[in-house]
């Protein structure tokens, strides 16, 4: 029997950090063995955003592919594929954004939230929002969809995106006939990781992460500067874990001293530089093979390429065959041969 198909993506718009490790790719890297898995580097989403600063996104293609090839994405299990080279994402796009209401687009809880975040960091005006970006749903709906996803990891922000691409399915089916595979989400154990400054989410875009390839003066001076309880004013002060970021961070590494850096903090026994630097020890520790990884392939340009081309191949071979299925639902089919 077939094995079932996942599609997940990423955003070329920086290099990963532990929000994606721990809140979705850690899983992707478990679940290629019993999926067929595909992996998009999302560059026509990037753009909706960053079509001003193409350069980004084209660098970034390559970072974010090097950061899962080094979390462990293995490309002999799984296919990693660059977004924009499979126009029939494109074409699927065009088709389903008659299948939703612009209402609906603007309440999408998701699109809402980084549009607000949005303008919070670059005082954007509503006008400034485009067609493209508010569109993203439905752009997502047909990288899913193109794959036939049956499953689709990701991290919590990203289940909107998908009730979203699920009711573009409901209504394509009902509307053409069964034709499109009806997608679940799928989540990890730890679906929303916060930022160093105590947000709800770490996000690239946020300037709140600890990326997977920092340095370890970039750690220092990150977990050096992370929220703590404010009411811990001396360092004997007992404090409250449950409102720190350091405590957070111990836990999401798993540190096996995690009871006694708990109980010493509740009790005052232990200062807050003390504790950021056992963090900043464990952190370097559980990077350091993921950055071995991640020279090596830094230094093996035409390896990465290859991989991408080699996914894109077969990534297109597949959406082909979708939007064939797609083409004779719509009655759109009108010749027996390839104009
Ligand atoms: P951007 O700000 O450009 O959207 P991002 O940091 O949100 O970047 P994406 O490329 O949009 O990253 O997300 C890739 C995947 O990582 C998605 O499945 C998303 O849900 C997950 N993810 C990103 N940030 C977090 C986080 N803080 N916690 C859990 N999952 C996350
Ligand atoms: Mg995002």
């Amino acid at each position: 029997m077939e094995k079932k198909r996942i599609l997940t993506g990423i955003r070329p718009t920086g290099k990963l950090h532990f929000g994606h490790y721990f809140g979705a790719v850690c899983n992707w890297v478990k679940l290629q063995d019993q999926y067929q898995s595909f992996f998009e580097i999302a560059d026509v989403q990037a753009l909706t955003d960053n079509f001003n600063n193409p350069e980004k996104v084209r660098m970034n293609v390559r970072e974010v592919t090097i950061d899962l090839l080094s979390l462990g994405i293995d490309p002999k299990k799984s296919t990693i594929f660059v977004q924009s080279t499979i126009p029939e994402i494109a074409e699927l796009t065009v088709y389903y954004s008659n299948l939703v209401t612009m209402a609906r687009l603007y309440r999408n809880p998701t699109v809402k939230t980084e549009i607000k975040q949005k303008k919070a960091l670059f005082g954007n005006t509503g006008e400034s929002v485009t067609y493209g970006f508010v569109g993203y749903p439905v752009s997502q709906a047909a990288d899913i969809t193109a794959f036939e996803g049956a499953c689709v990891p990701v991290g919590e922000d990203q289940l909107p995106l998908i009730e979203q691409t699920r009711e573009i399915v409901h209504k394509f089916n009902t509307i053409y006939g069964e034709t499109l595979v009806v997608p679940e989400p799928v989540l990890s154990n730890n679906p929303r990781i916060k930022g160093l400054d105590g947000n709800e989410k770490m996000g690239k875009s946020l300037g709140n992460a600890i990326y997977l390839s920092d340095t370890r003066e970039d750690i220092e001076k990150k977990i050096m500067s992370a929220v703590t309880d404010a009411n811990k004013i001396r360092k004997d002060d007992p404090a409250n874990p449950d409102v720190c970021m350091v405590y957070y961070y111990h836990k999401l590494l798993n540190n096996p001293n995690i009871k006694t850096v708990c109980g010493e903090c509740k009790n005052g026994a232990r200062g807050c530089v003390t504790c950021k630097k056992e963090l900043i020890e464990v952190m370097n520790a559980f990077l350091e093979p993921i950055q071995k990884k991640r020279y090596y392939y830094e230094t093996h340009p035409k390896e990465v390429d290859e991989i991408l081309i080699e996914g894109s191949r077969y990534a297109r071979q597949i959406a082909k065959s979708t939007m064939n299925n797609v083409r004779k639902s719509m009655q759109i089919d009108y010749f027996n041969e390839e104009i």
